[in-house]
């Protein structure tokens, strides 16, 4: 799913354990992999290509033009993310912010992971993104407006959710 998606939900996570920070913190990541195992719509990335054919393996988010755009997007949906989740969380104090924090920093953490592993590599990151890989929906949804309601209807409900339980 989207980053904003996963910082939202990670945040309302983290709020269910306001006195945990550390389980908050787990909790939220690996709320990510819940979510990315259900059908979902994903932005294109135009500067991501397979190295496959290279020999080396991984994809990678090709240095140029398009991998700018492709960071605005990515920039774009995470400040979305961090500004909306301060949004429906309104934190009333530090430690509320910190809270959001952790639980935003939970939440987009294996997609950070896979952007290190694109670009860098290694077996840490390899391991990560296998984990990452294994969980993610395989097949997308193709439509944006379809993909992207859907997403907000989801953080919608789980919100209203987490409002009633706290
Ligand atoms: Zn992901």
């Amino acid at each position: 799913m989207i980053l904003a998606t996963h910082a939202i939900v990670g945040a309302a996570v983290a709020h269910l354990f306001p006195h945990h920070p550390v389980i908050g913190f787990l909790l939220a990541c690996a709320s990510h992999f819940v979510l990315d195992a259900i059908p979902h719509w994903d932005y294109h990335l135009r500067s991501l290509e397979s190295k496959k054919e290279f020999g080396r393996g991984r994809p990678d988010m090709a240095w140029g033009r398009d991998f700018f755009i492709d960071l605005s997007k990515i920039a774009l949906d995470g400040v979305s993310g961090v500004g909306v989740a301060f949004l429906l969380f309104r934190p009333q104090s530090w430690h509320d912010v910190l809270i959001t924090l952790v639980g935003i920093a939970g939440g987009v953490l294996p997609d950070v992971l896979q952007f290190l592993y694109w670009k860098l590599g290694g077996k840490p990151l390899a391991w990560a993104q296998w984990v990452h890989d294994t969980f993610h929906f395989k097949k997308s949804i193709e439509s944006p407006i379809i993909g992207a309601s859907l997403q907000i209807v989801f953080v919608g409900i789980l919100f209203e959710v987490v409002r009633v339980i706290l």
